[in-house]
C-alpha cells in the first residue's frame, strides 16, 4: 500500500521538528573532516512546492514552516537549506530530508536513499541529481538491513515511514535493534507521530526498554484539522551527536513561543 504522499504534508509542524534536528545533526557530523554515510529508508520526493495543489489542499505548511521556521537563526543549517532551495527553485520551494542531506554533506560523503513509490522515486532521482546520490527504488527496511554497517562506517540512518502499515509500529523496534547490533557506532534516527489514540506508545516503550541510552525529543502542536489524530512529532536517536540535547531544547522553545 503506497497511498501516502508527503506533498500534502511537506513543511508541516512535524517536518519542522524533524528537518531542523536532522539538519543540525548532519551539520554537527560534517564539522569533522572524516567522511560519513547518510542512509534514508523512506526518502519521499526530496523537493516540494508549497504552492502545489496538494500542499494548498491541506494548508499544513502554514502552521509549520510558515509559523515556525523563520524564528530560527539565519545561519541555522535548516534555514540555510530552505534559503538554498528557494534561491534555486523559487519562493515556494521546500527541501525534503534527502535534499537537506545533499545540501549539507560534502562531495566525499556517501548518500544512499530508498523510495518505493514510482512517481516519488522519479522525482527524487531528479531532486538528488546535483548530489551524486545512490537513489534506489526499493524497500527501505530491506535497504537498511542490507547496507548496515555501511562504508564509511561513520554515519547516519534516517527511518521516516508513513506508518500507513500498522505493522510498522511492531517491526521498527526489531529493525532498530538489529541495525544497532550490527552497527553500534551508527547514528540511528527514527521519526514517529504522536497520535491521540496512542498507537505509537508501545513502540516507544519497546525502543526505550531496549536502548535506555537513546535520546528522545517530542514537540506537541494542535491538530491540523478537527478530528486529525496527529498532535505531536517525535524523534528517537541512538548515538546522538554531542550537543543534540541543547539543540532539541532550542527547538522545543521555538514551538512553545
Ligand atoms: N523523509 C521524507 C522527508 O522528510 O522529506 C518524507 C518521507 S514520507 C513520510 C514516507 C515515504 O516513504 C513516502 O514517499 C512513501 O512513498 C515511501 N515509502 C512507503 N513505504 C516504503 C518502503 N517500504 N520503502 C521505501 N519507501 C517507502
Amino acid at each position: 500500500m503506497l497511498s501516502y504522499q508527503h506533498a500534502y504534508h511537506a513543511g508541516n509542524a512535524a517536518d519542522v521538528q524533524k528537518h531542523a534536528l536532522l539538519a543540525w545533526m548532519i551539520d554537527a557530523m560534517t564539522a569533522k573532516p572524516k567522511a560519513m554515510t547518510y542512509i534514508e529508508t523512506h526518502a519521499g520526493r526530496g523537493l516540494y512546492a508549497l504552492d502545489s495543489a496538494e500542499a494548498r489542499k491541506t494548508g499544513e505548511a502554514a502552521q509549520g514552516i510558515g509559523r515556525l521556521a523563520f524564528r530560527l537563526a539565519p545561519d541555522h543549517p535548516y534555514r540555510r537549506c530552505i534559503d538554498a532551495v528557494r534561491a534555486a527553485h523559487g519562493p515556494a520551494a521546500y527541501p525534503g530530508s534527502p535534499v537537506i542531506a545533499g545540501l549539507l554533506l560534502r562531495v566525499f560523503d556517501r548518500i544512499v536513499v530508498a523510495e518505493l513509490h514510482p512517481q516519488e522515486h522519479a522525482a527524487l532521482v531528479q531532486a538528488m541529481a546535483p548530489f551524486e546520490a545512490d537513489v534506489r527504488r526499493e524497500d527501505g527496511f530491506a535497504l537498511a538491513r542490507a547496507i548496515c554497517p555501511p562504508m564509511p562506517r561513520r554515519g547516519m540512518l534516517v527511518i521516516d515511514p508513513s506508518y500507513e502499515v500498522k505493522e510498522d509500529y511492531a517491526r521498527l523496534p526489531r529493525l532498530v535493534a538489529e541495525i544497532a547490533r550490527k552497527w553500534p557506532v551508527g547514528v540511528i534516527v527514527l521519526w514517529y507521530p504522536i497520535l491521540t489514540g496512542g498507537a505509537h506508545a508501545p513502540m516507544l516503550a519497546a525502543l526505550e526498554a531496549a536502548h535506555p541510552q537513546g535520546f528522545r525529543h517530542e514537540v506537541r502542536f494542535p491538530p491540523v484539522r478537527e478530528g486529525h489524530r496527529m498532535v505531536g512529532s517525535g524523534l528517537f536517536v541512538l548515538n546522538p551527536p554531542w550537543g543534540l540535547e541543547a539543540e532539541a531544547a532550542r527547538i522545543s522553545a521555538l514551538f512553545a513561543a
